[in-house]
């Protein structure tokens, strides 16, 4: 595998779940790979000691941070935007200080990335956004704000798409359903009702993610942009 070789790639919030499988991913396909973390240093320490990648501290909530690592390890052909946090509660009961940062992290952190990157981003290059099925549907209670933020990620990828398009650059947007992470474990307590509404009664790996991402970071996806492209199990079918 080395279809990415030559490419120079940056993973925003890699050091655990979806984020880090992708980091494996661009990795084995020949990518020099960075990835930024916000707590999990260790993780990152080793992720980055197994793959040959490089691990940044950098919260997505702090452009000014974000921005400076963009510059230090740009210019990149490669801009992958998974950090992401999720709130789940009433909303009437919900700290809204606690929702202000989801906003931060989940929607101001990839826009502003993805315009920082692409100030330097050679034409041909990728700006892929990790957004979810939940941008589309919202089946349960106790997600708006959530909802909110990755439908967000619909309208960047839309507007980025025609902003960069004559340099050839495609923006889309990858939107999971279910999958197998810290934040949303296969055995948890939501298991059963997420099941329910899915066509493939499981949690999605978070290689089947990477394996998606690595498609469209990849030379035969040149043809694809301002799109939402939803790997979800068949949650929102
Ligand atoms: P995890 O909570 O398991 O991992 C989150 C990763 O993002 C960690 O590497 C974490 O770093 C990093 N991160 C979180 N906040 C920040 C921040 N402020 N600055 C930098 N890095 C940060 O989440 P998942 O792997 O499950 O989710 C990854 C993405 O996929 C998110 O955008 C999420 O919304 C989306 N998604 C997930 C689904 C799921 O079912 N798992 C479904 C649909 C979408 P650290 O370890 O340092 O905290």
């Amino acid at each position: 595998m080395s279809t990415l070789a030559g490419k120079k790639a940056l993973v925003l919030g890699g050091s655990r779940g979806i984020g880090a499988a992708i980091v494996e991913r661009l990795a084995a396909e020949g990518a020099g790979t960075a990835f930024t973390y916000a707590g999990s240093k260790d993780a990152a320490a080793a992720l980055a000691g197994r793959t040959g990648t490089t691990a940044v501290q950098a919260d997505s909530a702090d452009r000014r941070a974000v921005a400076e690592v963009i510059a230090a390890e740009g210019p990149l052909d490669i801009l992958v935007v998974n950090a992401g946090v999720a709130l789940l509660g009433d909303p009437l009961e919900l700290d809204p200080a606690e929702v202000d940062r989801l906003i931060d992290v989940n929607v101001r952190g990839p826009y502003h990335a993805a315009v920082e990157a692409a100030r330097k981003m050679p034409d041909g290059g990728r700006i892929i956004v990790i957004g979810s099925v939940n941008g589309d549907r919202m089946p349960f209670p106790g997600l708006a704000a959530y909802a909110l933020s990755k439908s967000a990620v619909q309208g960047l990828v839309r507007g980025l798409a025609r902003d960069l398009g004559a340099r050839g650059i495609t923006v889309n947007n990858v939107q999971p359903g279910p999958v197998d992470t810290d934040m949303n474990p296969a055995d948890g307590p939501m298991k059963e009702m997420m099941h329910s509404v899915m066509a493939l009664k499981r949690h999605g790996r978070p290689s089947e993610i990477a394996a998606l991402v690595a498609f469209l970071a990849g030379p035969e996806a040149g043809y694809i942009t301002g799109a939402q492209h939803t790997i979800d199990g068949g949650f929102g079918a």
